[in-house]
């Protein structure tokens, strides 16, 4: 079976890559330029290597390294949803968004996820593996292939898809230096958003590591008690260790950070913890994004109501913090990440 992941390499690799394969090193120049510019998914469009290079990348690296299994798109052409399969037959999902302004891809960090947080269909469905840098790199190509098809250009890409960025920090970090290389992708740092449950050393590590990134958290509670049983992860890295760790990523940065704050009914949306979110939230450069909850099989609980959502944006904005509210989008297209995979997972246990 091919083994090299081209879309994991960076620059430097595939000119060691073709030195070792005894070709010149501006032959990765090319194949990059194939690769992030024409965004080619078949070598045989490569028409300036060689055949012997062609055939030896046949070989040794599947390409496009993750295969399409199935596409859906929103009645109102806003979203498409990809159901991806990589090499070993794992299933990942991946998002396109189109707004008039932009068009972002939301791409998946793991194949499920460890970290079980109540409301989402992927902590529902458990943790499988990560996925390499590459595989998280085909599936910004991907969705670049697919807008260039209809005119469009990729323009942002948000790490809130299947799985926790933060717990695959190495492979995650190589994905964005080569989607941000100005010879590949140029994808702009201020482009990427990295969302996490609350990973406090990893936030740490980012704020060290300073990408330019912005970073998004998941708060969905103002306190403790309440925010451990959406978020277990909250037992291990409680919030005020989380909010500690989001001031040095600010200071370390200059980079506004977002709390997402997913509202479900009855559970996490009164105003009294509204005010509780005020005051958490009081000084920190920062913009709250609320967001209603998508119903998951496995789980009773609904979205709010458009009154609580507005309610609770009221008391925020009271408060002078920045709160905007996510307009759902594809939601007759199964809803948030994780659900599609979910689907098929659960059509193959009939
Ligand atoms: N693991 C990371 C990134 C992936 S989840 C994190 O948790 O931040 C991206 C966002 O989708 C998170 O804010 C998560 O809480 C939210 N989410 C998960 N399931 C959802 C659902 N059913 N409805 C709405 N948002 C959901
Ligand atoms: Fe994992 Fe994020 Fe889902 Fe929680 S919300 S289970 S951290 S993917």
């Amino acid at each position: 079976m091919s083994s090299l992941e081209l879309s994991g390499m960076d620059l430097g690799q595939l000119r060691q890559q073709m030195l070792e394969w005894q070709q010149p090193a501006y032959r990765a120049g090319q194949l990059y330029g194939w690769i992030y510019k024409s965004l080619v998914a078949d070598y045989s469009a490569m028409h300036n290597l060689p055949a012997g290079l062609r055939a030896q990348l046949a070989a040794s690296a599947s390409w496009p390294l993750l295969q399409v299994v199935e596409t859906l798109d929103a009645a109102d052409g806003s979203s498409t949803k990809a159901l991806l399969r990589a090499a070993d037959g794992q299933t990942i999902e991946t998002v396109i968004l189109r707004y008039p302004e932009r068009n972002t891809v939301c791409i998946s960090s793991q194949v499920g996820c460890a970290l079980g947080c109540v409301l989402c269909a992927t902590g529902q469905a458990g943790f499988i593996r990560d996925l390499s840098a590459g595989e998280m790199v085909a599936q910004v190509l991907y969705a670049a292939r697919a807008l260039r098809q209809e005119g469009r250009q990729l323009t942002n890409v948000v790490l809130m898809g299947m799985g926790e960025p933060l717990l695959n920090y190495e492979a995650a970090c190589q994905a964005l230096n080569i989607i941000m290389d100005p010879a590949g992708l140029g994808m702009g740092a201020r482009r990427i958003t990295l969302s996490t449950a609350g990973v406090v050393p990893g936030i740490r590590r980012l704020a060290e590591d300073n990408l330019g990134i912005k970073l998004a958290i998941s708060l969905h509670a103002p306190n403790d008690t309440l925010r451990a049983q959406l978020i277990p992860l909250n037992r291990k890295y409680p919030l005020a260790s989380v909010i500690a760790a989001v001031h040095e990523f600010i200071s370390k940065t200059s980079r506004r950070v977002t709390f997402e704050y997913v509202m479900v009914d009855g559970i996490n949306d009164s105003p009294a913890l509204a005010y509780e979110t005020a005051e958490l939230l009081r000084g920190l450069f920062c913009h709250v994004n609320l967001i209603g909850l998508y119903p998951t099989e496995r789980s009773a609980w609904r979205g709010s109501s458009d009154e609580a959502i507005l309610d609770f944006q009221a008391v925020l904005l009271e408060a002078r913090i920045p709160t905007t509210i996510r307009v759902r989008r594809g939601e007759e297209i199964t809803g948030g990440c994780g659900q599609l995979r979910f689907r098929e997972l659960s059509d193959d246990d009939d």
